[in-house]
């Protein structure tokens, strides 16, 4: 198992010749981090971040203007990428067409000239983990897109490389196909305890298959820890609407304060410098306000969104849309009039200008 550090990595690209675009690209910057050694750790972020570039940069693909990588305490940062021992699995499938599942999957173990018996040992192995036992005499164009993609993984994994790297493998899939591949790849990398460094732009995939994440922004990283605690605890505006679904509602604080009289008491004097936030499902609509509960002034429904098990309110105020949950059993239509219970521990708030997390305690009146 290998432990991954990157010590202040940049990766610049060189101006287009292009006179329109002219400027470097600083695609990562400063890239301090360190990956534990069998961690799945993500890289997530919206188009442009600069997520691919940093997993490149630790595959060997692209070499880093300035900085060090070190897989355990050697620099690998002059290693091309054979040498780095590193697998990867891309979007595209990349399978040898002429070659049946058994020799894609078997592949890396022939280049290495392992005898037969151990290859077909090892191919039956993987091919169980990955429900590929059925399928391995046939070809990759007689394949539905996420067997193909399990193949990928099958071949990738039968190297036991030093690290595993996945750049958006689930992006040609289905919905459903994601979800299902999702599960198959935490299974499988538990099992394995393989260092995996994953990128996908994909929050909620980041969440449910990472040990740890970092959101990236512009180049660099905003926050970087376990899923909950990005969750429960975003340093800044960015992560705190970047990571849930539904997405967290983030009012302008005089907003906020007319919709919830209850947080004068916090934002005070501040109304013209924070934003409040609070997640939709720590908003409960109700017809009528509950005595002993905090309710907010009205708001018009405009949507109801059933999910399944949950079901959400998009409400209408002041030409701002929120999001609470619906209980089970209340009967709330769009166009109705409906209050939100909440408490006010629940909000967080976060500086207009910098869009740093505030802390603000409960002031005198
Ligand atoms: P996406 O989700 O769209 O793939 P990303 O977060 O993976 O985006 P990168 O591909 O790492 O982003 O790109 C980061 C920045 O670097 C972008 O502005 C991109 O245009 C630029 N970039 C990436 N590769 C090159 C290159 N070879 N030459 C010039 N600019 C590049």
């Amino acid at each position: 198992m290998t432990r991954i550090r990157l010590n202040n990595v940049s990766k610049q690209f060189a101006p287009t010749t292009n006179k329109a675009n002219s400027e470097v690209i600083e695609a990562v910057r400063k890239l301090s981090l360190e990956i534990q050694s069998g961690e799945f750790f993500t890289f997530v972020g919206p188009s442009g971040c600069g997520k691919s570039t940093a997993l490149n940069l630790i595959a060997g693909l692209e070499h880093a203007s300035s900085g060090e990588i070190l897989f355990d305490d050697n620099s690998v940062s002059q290693l091309e990428p054979k040498k780095r021992d590193v697998a990867m699995v891309f979007q595209s499938y990349a399978l040898y067409p002429h070659l049946t599942v058994f020799d894609n999957i078997a592949f890396p173990l022939q280049l290495r000239k392992v005898a037969k018996p151990e290859q077909r040992s090892a191919v039956g192995a993987i091919a169980s983990k990955l429900g590929l036992e059925n399928l391995l005499e046939r070809k990759p164009k007689e394949l539905s897109g996420g067997q193909r993609q399990r193949v990928a993984l099958a071949r990738a994994l039968i190297r036991r490389p030093r690290v595993f790297l996945m750049d958006e493998p689930l992006s040609n899939l289905d919905a459903r196909l994601r979800l299902e591949m999702r599960a198959v790849i935490r299974r499988i990398f538990l099992e394995e305890m393989i260092t995996t460094v994953y990128v996908t732009h994909d929050q909620e995939e980041a969440m449910v298959l990472s040990d740890r994440l970092a959101i990236m922004r512009d180049g660099e990283i905003e926050q970087c820890g376990t899923p909950l605690d990005m969750y429960e605890n975003p340093r800044t505006q960015f992560v705190a609407e970047f990571i849930g679904n539904p997405p967290v509602n983030m009012l302008k604080a005089d907003i906020a304060a007319r919709l919830f009289p209850a947080l004068i008491s916090r934002i005070g004097d501040s109304k013209s410098s924070v934003n409040a936030a609070i997640r939709p499902n720590l908003l409960t609509a109700v017809k009528a306000p509950v005595s002993g509960k905090s309710s907010s002034d009205t708001a018009v429904a405009k949507l109801i969104e059933m999910t399944g098990p949950d079901c959400w309110v998009h409400l209408d105020y002041e030409g701002v849309i929120i999001r609470a949950r619906v209980p089970s059993g209340a009967d709330i239509s769009a166009g109705e009039h409906v209050h939100l219970e909440y408490s006010l521990d629940d909000f967080i708030f976060f500086e207009n200008a910098s869009g740093l997390r505030v802390e603000l305690t409960a002031v005198e009146n």
